[in-house]
């Protein structure tokens, strides 16, 4: 399959990619970013929604800073699983993505931007005509969403990147860059509902860095994933956890995250069970069944949604492994 010809811009800066992005704004031309390539790529080679130009941001050298508080959006995936300073959740998170080929190209703001993923939609251009088309990517034909029939308004194609819920249970921040000049938020208020929109970016706008609480070293915790071959495959499901004790924490010390991804249009934070588990004293079981009761996997990727709701619960489980002792 040929990728179809697209201009491509090279900013050196970040004032010089949004200058570049607000003149494609005001001559209303279509434009996407790309940082490895690793997904936009093979997702143009499959025509899906291609763009007629494309800005890198693989030449700006402010993207690339990390430290055990900062991550640019530029790092590669291979040097944030490898650099000792990084928390050690986000590292077993990075290093279970895909393969050391693509992690060395690939990077953490394409991976927190990543495309939502659908059987009906990961699909060559062929193949999506041979079933009219879905609404993600319909060609003008007004076409349905293949998986919730009689809507054409919101797609429920799944997130399947896997360092989000390991920056959201320690807090991280997203910040962003565009037109209308910088902002940031909690990485949990980033994503959106709609798989097409996925996220609050606004046109022209890049994710520049995260940014980790100062306290992060205090929390413990893990990243459990369920793919279909572990060499390479997108997660099916992922949940990690985070604990830390501090004398403010509601039950004698104890604070508690979990943030779970590869299950719906987004990743989520679930401070509802967390707190609830607390206050109550649940036991890590109770904790893992109300998980599997929370999350509403859909039918469009590898694996049925039932088993990835029951996979959920043991993840869980297993992530939550070190508290053992401390919950039941
Ligand atoms: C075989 C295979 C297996 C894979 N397995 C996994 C896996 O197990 N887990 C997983 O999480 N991913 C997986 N991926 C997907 C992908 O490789 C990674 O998510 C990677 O991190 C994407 O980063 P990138 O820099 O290559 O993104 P790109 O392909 O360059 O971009 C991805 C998207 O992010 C946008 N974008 C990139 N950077 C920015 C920015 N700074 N600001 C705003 N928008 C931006 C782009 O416009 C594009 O829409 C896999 C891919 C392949 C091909
Ligand atoms: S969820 Fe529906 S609209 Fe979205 S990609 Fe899948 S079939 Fe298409």
């Amino acid at each position: 399959m040929k990728t179809p010809p697209f201009k491509l811009f090279q900013p050196t800066t970040i004032e010089e990619a949004i200058e570049i992005s607000s003149g494609f704004i005001q001559n209303n031309e279509q434009f996407d970013w790309i940082a490895g390539g690793t997904d936009l790529l093979p997702n143009y080679k499959w025509h899906l929604n291609t763009k007629p130009n494309v800005i890198s941001l693989a030449l700006i050298e402010d993207l690339f800073h990390l430290d055990s508080n900062h991550i640019g959006a530029m790092v590669r995936l291979h040097d944030l699983a490898n650099f000792e300073d990084t928390h050690s959740i986000i590292r077993k998170a990075a290093a279970s993505i895909a393969s050391v080929l693509i992690r060395q190209s690939g990077t953490v703001g394409g991976n927190i931007a990543l495309d939502t993923r659908c059987f009906w939609y990961n699909q060559a251009e062929e193949w999506r005509r041979s079933i009219d088309w879905c609404h993600k990517c319909d060609c003008d034909t007004s076409a349905d969403c293949r998986v919730i029939a009689n809507q054409n308004e919101l797609c429920v194609a799944t997130y399947q990147a896997d360092l989000a819920p390991s920056l959201m249970v320690l807090n991280a921040q997203i910040h962003l860059c565009g037109p209308d000049g910088s902002r940031n938020m909690p990485l949990s208020e980033f994503f959106e509902l709609d798989g097409i929109k996925r996220n609050v970016l606004k046109q022209g706008e890049i994710i520049t860095h995260l940014t980790i609480s100062e306290d992060a070293n205090n929390w413990k915790g893990d990243y459990q994933k369920l793919s279909l071959r572990d060499s390479w495959d997108f997660p099916e499901a992922g949940v990690a956890a985070a604990w830390r004790y501090s004398a403010q924490s509601p039950d004698d010390g104890l604070d508690l995250r979990i943030a779970t991804t590869a299950l719906e249009s987004i990743p989520r934070l679930h401070d509802n069970i967390t707190n609830d588990a607390l206050i109550n004293k649940s036991t890590i079981d109770e904790i893992a069944i109300k998980l599997r009761l929370d999350v509403k996997p859909v039918n469009n990727t590898t694996f049925p949604p039932n088993y990835r709701k029951k996979m959920v619960e043991v993840l869980c489980k297993k992530a939550l492994d070190g508290l053992k002792g401390e919950l039941t």
